[in-house]
């Protein structure tokens, strides 16, 4: 079985589906991999990388399998044909257009944000990898902004106060954050509508927001508050983050837009110098004066909305990602045959378009 490794052609990206350090582990299985010449460019990995670890470069898109990073385009679903196994973040919630077009194209994509958040799956669960990287990024990008220091200083000059940091909604990228700014010397809070995050937040050395809200929904994410609730945490929130230099925000509920956390009057009780992250940038802020994408000032505290943090790690975040696709990888390679088991949870949960037999 061949797998190709295409050119991420999505602006700004910089990572790549597989890197040359998981050639070996694939070709153990029976599994060749054919790279696009430059597809390691942004990552800083050279062409010559990849072959040294077994890979030849050639056409990605005459694979058996196509490992991507971002959905394709209507270009590059144009050069797959049948019986072609696509994998890779697919967006099937949010872009289902173009999961029709896989389906048209009689093409089997797995979408790896459908992996199932089993045990036995952790290691294939890409949205984790990809939130560590994003979550502490999103704090040095804090940092960077800020116009006062993360740690407490004690200085001939004097003494600095540590910075403090709020962090909106604690899953994967929320925790990374915490773990990040406390490193960097922050005094951290965390805050979500699951209170079983309360002991995580706690372990990592911060302090735990508690506004008796209960929120917690299906598979371990968060339910959408009903109006009242959502009345009491913006009340409560507006009163809490006046408090703090950096907050970041991460709050998502799956397949819905962002929920408001941050008002314009909360941005407005903050000190000059302060620094918003918003995380949720792509499903539309959890900040009301997010500009997804940009960078703005507002009542002179600076808001962040960064809409691909991972690019800006490439290395680590492409190796980590490589790691998840081979995992997968390896559920449906045995000895060089590509036979994935549909009846195997994991594969039937992120399998979202399947060549049906005859047809
Ligand atoms: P996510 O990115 O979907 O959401 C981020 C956080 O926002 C969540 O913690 C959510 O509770 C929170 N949130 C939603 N609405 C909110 C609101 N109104 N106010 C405050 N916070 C709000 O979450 P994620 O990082 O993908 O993690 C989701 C779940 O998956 C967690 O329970 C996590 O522990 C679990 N998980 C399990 C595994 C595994 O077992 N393999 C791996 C990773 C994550």
């Amino acid at each position: 079985v061949t797998v190709g490794v295409p050119k991420e052609i999505r602006a700004g990206e910089r990572r790549v589906a597989l890197v040359p350090k998981v050639i070996g582990k694939l070709g153990g299985r029976g599994a060749t991999v054919v790279v696009e010449a430059g597809a390691g460019a942004g990552a800083l990995i050279p062409d010559e990388e990849f072959t040294q670890a077994g890979a030849t470069i050639g056409d990605p898109w005459a694979c058996d399998v196509v490992a991507v990073v971002n959905p394709p385009t209507t270009e590059q679903i144009g050069k797959l044909r049948r019986d072609q196994v696509l994998i890779g973040f697919l967006s099937p919630l949010t872009h289902p257009d173009t999961v029709a077009q896989l389906r048209d194209a009689g093409v089997t994509a797995f979408a790896m944000e459908s992996i199932p958040r089993i045990s036995r799956a952790q290691g294939m669960d890409a949205l984790s990898s990809q939130a560590n990287v994003a979550g502490y990024k999103a704090v040095l990008a804090a940092a960077e902004h800020s116009t006062r220091f993360f740690p407490m200083l004690t200085t001939a000059a004097g003494t600095v106060k540590p910075a403090t940091a709020l962090v909106l909604g604690v899953g994967v990228a929320g925790l990374q954050a915490l773990a990040t700014a406390k490193r960097l010397g922050a005094r951290t809070t965390g805050y979500d509508v699951r209170p079983e995050v309360a002991d995580q937040v706690r372990s990592l050395g911060a302090q735990w927001l508690d506004l008796g809200i209960d929120a917690a929904g299906e598979g371990g994410y968060a339910r959408e508050l009903t109006d009242e609730e959502r009345a009491k945490q913006q009340q409560a929130l507006e009163d809490a983050i006046t408090g703090f230099d950096v907050v970041i925000t991460t709050a998502l509920v799956p397949g819905r837009a962002a929920p408001r956390l941050v008002s314009a009057a909360a941005v407005q009780g903050m000190r000059p110098g302060s620094v918003i992250v918003d995380m949720a940038g792509e499903a539309g802020g959890n900040c009301e004066l997010t500009e997804p994408g940009e960078t703005v000032v507002r009542h002179d505290v600076t808001i962040l909305s960064p809409l691909n943090l991972p690019s800006g790690m490439p290395e680590h975040a492409s190796e980590l990602y490589a790691r998840n696709v081979t995992a997968l990888l390896e559920l449906m390679v045995t000895d060089g045959d590509l036979s994935p088991d549909l009846s195997d949870e994991v594969l039937a949960k992120s399998c979202v378009t399947r060549e049906e037999e005859g047809s």
